[in-house]
């Protein structure tokens, strides 16, 4: 059947139906009219799956895409447009061009944490480049997928965009076909599988994975409103969101301030018994529940450390001082779950941070601007942000992506389009002057095409 599907879809893709711009924006249009229409769907399914609350479903997944659809259905005509370039005095006379080109038949897998929002942000940016999509979207949110499955259903031919739904088994058979264009998000070990799946056919990516993200609070930062971001951006979703600091870097004169303040951060947000609260979510499955649990055993928690099996919570917890080699600090940890390390010397932070694989994201809490954007340029990772987390996320002008272990490629807003979009350099020549440097014979030539290279590229 996938086969079938695919093949379909190729020879639908092949009508060029797909490729005239205004097709794709009435397709934006219909989407946006479907998921507006079933939004409440949508909250309840993603509340059905992990009880995710209403307020971050909102925020973080349905607005999101909104936002995100309006904005491509508003600047598609200009995206699309071929670019004029400035051109080269070499080729003078001519006119040079950028053609974006959609790729073709594409494939997009991902992951539960935002299992609507990172279904949809690259589904509208293949759509709107002129592609055709088959989506995968997580087995672990059956609620969620099937919302957009029938969500798709309603609104798109087969041919142009179709929902598979399944697990790995699924997922292992869509990459074994040819695909002329991939977009995967999830953890590191499974963009490896599919980094190497596409190879064979030289099928180009787009990786978007995960890491371990330092979080660097200084002795200048401001305690309090650290604390309040840093809280915020850490157990949203449970803790269970890619960009989420994984790990925090504290100056150690200011350690103690920073509980102090957590506390009151977390009890100010969840309550004294963040179990009861209805702002707070829960793990996906028992297999993450356990895997988190784990990295609780012979640690210091000093807030939190309550959890229940058979709800899958685990309170907001700090652990205080682990070690390098413990499981915390072994890989992501993607839970509500934070490791605060203590440091006197600048050395200690480059130490531990480089010890990891390059990061999604990044974030420095610190009042000296010299200093924070030093350690902003120093170190390598996807993105960040100074006295935030998370929110350079919402900023649809800023490329979202990592680097190195974290991913490969980046999208949002514009950058969504590129990725979706083959970038054809053409040059239109004039034929009423042909310079004869560049023909042969080139005997005396070479100075005078030198200087041309010099001077006129
Ligand atoms: P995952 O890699 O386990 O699964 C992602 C998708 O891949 C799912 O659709 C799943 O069915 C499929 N899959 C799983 N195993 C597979 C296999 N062996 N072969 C082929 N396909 C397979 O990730 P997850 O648990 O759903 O999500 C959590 C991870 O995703 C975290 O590491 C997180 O950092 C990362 N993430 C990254 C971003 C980002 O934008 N960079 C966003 C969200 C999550």
């Amino acid at each position: 059947m996938i086969p079938e599907l695919i093949q379909s879809q190729r020879h639908y893709f092949s009508t060029n139906e797909t490729k005239s711009v205004t097709f794709r924006k009435e397709a934006l249009k219909k989407l946006k009219t479907e998921l507006v229409l079933r939004e409440q769907d949508i909250i309840d399914a993603l509340f059905k799956d992990f009880k995710k609350p209403h307020f971050e479903a909102v925020v973080t997944e349905t607005e999101i895409i909104l936002a995100e659809i309006n904005n491509t259905i508003k600047n598609i005509n200009s995206w699309a447009k071929p670019k004029r370039v400035r051109a080269s005095l070499l080729n003078f006379p001519s006119s040079d061009y950028i053609y974006s080109e959609p790729y073709g038949v594409t494939l997009v897998i991902s992951p539960w944490n935002y299992p609507y929002q990172l279904a949809l942000a690259p589904l509208i940016a293949a759509i709107a480049a002129g592609n055709t999509v088959v989506i995968k979207p997580s087995e672990l949110t059956p609620n969620t997928s099937a919302i957009i499955s029938s969500i798709v259903k309603k609104v798109f031919k087969p041919e142009h965009v179709t929902v598979v739904q399944g697990g790995v088994a699924i997922s292992t058979e869509l990459l074994n076909q040819k695909w002329d264009y991939i977009f995967f998000t999830g953890s590191v070990n499974v963009g490896k599988i599919v980094a190497k799946a596409a190879a064979p056919n030289l099928t180009p990516v787009t990786l978007e994975l995960g890491g371990k993200n330092p979080c660097v609070i200084d002795e200048t930062a401001n305690v309090k409103l650290s604390a309040k971001r840093i809280v915020w951006g850490k157990f949203l979703n449970a803790g269970q969101t890619c960009i989420a600091p994984d790990y925090i870097l504290i100056h150690e004169s200011i350690k103690q301030s920073f509980y102090d303040a957590v506390k009151k951060e977390i009890t100010s947000a969840y309550s004294e018994r963040p179990e009861l609260s209805e702002d707070y979510a829960r793990i996906i499955n028992s297999r993450n529940f356990d895997r988190l649990t784990k990295m609780l055993s012979n640690e210091t928690c000093i807030i939190g450390g309550q959890t229940n099996a058979e709800t899958q919570y685990i309170a907001p917890t700090l652990i205080d001082e682990p070690k390098l080699d413990s499981e915390v600090m072994k890989d992501e940890i993607f839970g509500p779950i934070l490791p605060v390390i203590s440091y006197k010397d600048d050395s200690k932070l480059e130490t531990i941070i480089q010890k990891y694989d390059k990061p999604l994201s990044f974030y420095v809490f610190s009042t000296n601007s010299k200093k924070a954007k030093q350690l902003i340029q120093k170190f390598s990772f996807g993105g960040g942000a100074i006295n935030d987390t998370i929110i350079h996320f919402t900023n649809n002008r800023l490329p979202f992506g990592g680097v190195g272990a974290s991913g490969i490629g980046s999208y949002h807003g514009e950058s969504s389009f590129s990725t979706f979009s083959h970038k054809k350099g053409i040059v239109k020549k004039g034929n009423w002057l042909d310079l004869p440097m560049r023909y042969a014979p080139y005997k005396g030539k070479l100075k005078l095409a030198k200087s041309a290279l010099k001077w006129l590229s």
